[in-house]
């Protein structure tokens, strides 16, 4: 199994991969950690990340199965709190080899194509996979959708800000939602101005 942290190493000639398949660590933190920074995401990477990839390619493309370990830190969705997430995740991918059209075929091709672009272009002809940029997309995916403190966290209070998990406060027993509070000033104005019209 190669084991490296060469960024070359992680853009693939797809033709030369060997017929029974490879297998790949990557554990190179600067993959995802530079796209965190870069994509401004409150993400923290607790426990080092590791991906284990097995590329086997296939006449229309490259197979791409892989699993994804480690641990980040992340803000609950409701009240912001930092919450360690353990990454445990499967992926499985098929990149399909890119076809060369001619320019009124690849438009057609573009419009009915609803998934996503193939991570194999031509570099030269050769068709190289990213698998930078699939190791990339595969941590998007890996992140909780709806990461909770716990399910039942009460959030912050939208009116104090006070985090509702650690007490009540005093504003805890009104039902109005404060977002609406604009809305029923505007209709009091309202009233109050066809009022004076009135008069
Ligand atoms: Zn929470
Ligand atoms: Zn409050």
């Amino acid at each position: 199994m190669q084991k490296t942290n060469d960024p070359a190493f992680l853009f693939i000639a797809v033709n030369e991969l060997p017929a029974d398949g490879q297998e790949k660590i990557i554990e190179d933190q600067s993959l995802w950690q530079k796209g965190l920074v870069e994509f401004g995401m409150d993400v923290r990477i607790t426990s080092p990340l590791q991906a284990t990839v097995e590329l086997t390619r296939f006449p229309q493309g490259c197979l791409v199965k892989g699993h994804l370990g480690g641990e980040v830190a992340l803000p609950c969705r409701r009240c912001a709190e930092e919450i360690r997430c353990p990454i445990d995740y499967d992926f499985e991918d098929f990149e399909e080899l890119p076809v060369q059209e001619d320019d009124e075929e690849e438009e057609v091709a573009l419009e009915n194509d609803f998934n996503r672009e193939s991570r194999i272009s031509l570099v030269k002809g050769v068709p190289m996979l990213d698998l930078k940029a699939l190791l990339w997309e595969e941590f998007m995916l890996a992140l909780p959708d709806n990461p909770l403190c716990k399910p039942d966290c009460q959030g912050l209070c939208p009116v104090c800000g006070c985090n509702r998990n650690l007490g009540s406060c005093s504003c805890a027993e009104t039902k109005a939602d404060p977002r609406m509070a604009v809305f029923r000033t505007l209709t009091l104005d309202k009233n109050k101005s066809a009022a004076t019209k009135k008069n």
